[in-house]
């Protein structure tokens, strides 16, 4: 076995297990594959043994590497979004995970709109508010929401966060429930056109702590693909 095909089969039991923890079954939780900066080939491999959903962080990747997959592919953007670059992966992802500005949904309506079709979006929120993070205040996304409701070609499909780096994953349980807390009280509130059935969060390093506060999709890369390599 290759190890990507390995690394995978590894993953899959680990969610199977972490979700059964949290009284789910593992159809309930959607393995992300994050590929930035890696190659097609590894990319072909993955999705050769089953991976269907990958992750990038920037639109300029997305548009490179697009056509050499196959259209089965479900393409998610996950990293910071700028509203000028919305218009190029419109037509390309299943979903973007890093809304947290009513300007950038506000865009990403007009963008949809335009091609005719409904994007679903997940707001990013910041637990631990570093400034260096982006992603709303658990604060401001009650009143940013009632907003991005309005909005017709968007629909609000819950929340994502990235917690911070930690050196045991335990240190992030109490990340996980604030965020899986913050979407029992958003969905508790109806509010129009804003659904809170996805929690996209946990990486590599702490996927099984967030499974079992109730994540229902991960983004793993490093466990699934090896270290990045960023040049210069
Ligand atoms: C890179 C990245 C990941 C994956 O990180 P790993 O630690 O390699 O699993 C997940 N989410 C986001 C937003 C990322 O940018």
């Amino acid at each position: 076995m290759t190890n990507i095909q390995m690394n995978l089969s590894n993953i899959h039991k680990n969610i199977e297990e972490a979700a059964l923890t949290s009284g789910r079954d593992k159809e309930a939780v959607t393995l992300i594959g994050v590929t930035k900066t890696k190659p097609i080939d590894d990319m072909l491999k993955a999705v050769q043994h089953g991976l269907i959903h990958v992750g990038e962080n920037k639109v300029q990747e997305i548009r490179q590497k697009y056509d050499a997959l196959p259209n089965t592919v479900k393409w998610h953007m996950i990293g910071h979004l700028q509203t000028n670059k919305v218009k190029y992966i419109m037509d390309k992802v299943t979903m973007i995970h890093s809304v947290d500005s009513i300007r950038l949904a506000e865009k990403i309506n007009q963008e949809a709109e335009k091609i005719g079709r409904i994007m679903d979006i997940l707001i990013q929120v910041n637990v631990v508010d570093e400034a260096t993070k982006f992603g709303l205040s658990l604060q401001s996304v009650m009143q940013v929401l009632k907003v991005i409701g309005r909005f017709k070609f968007i629909q609000v499909k819950g929340l994502m966060t990235i917690a911070p780096y930690v050196i045991n994953p335990e240190d992030n349980r109490a990340v996980f429930k604030k965020i899986k807390q913050l979407s029992v009280d958003i969905k508790s509130k109806n509010l129009n056109n804003i659904s809170m059935d996805i929690l996209s969060m946990g990486m590599t390093n702490d996927y099984k702590v967030a499974i079992e506060e109730g994540a229902t999709m991960v983004r793993v890369g490093t466990g699934i693909f090896g270290k990045r390599m960023y040049k210069g």
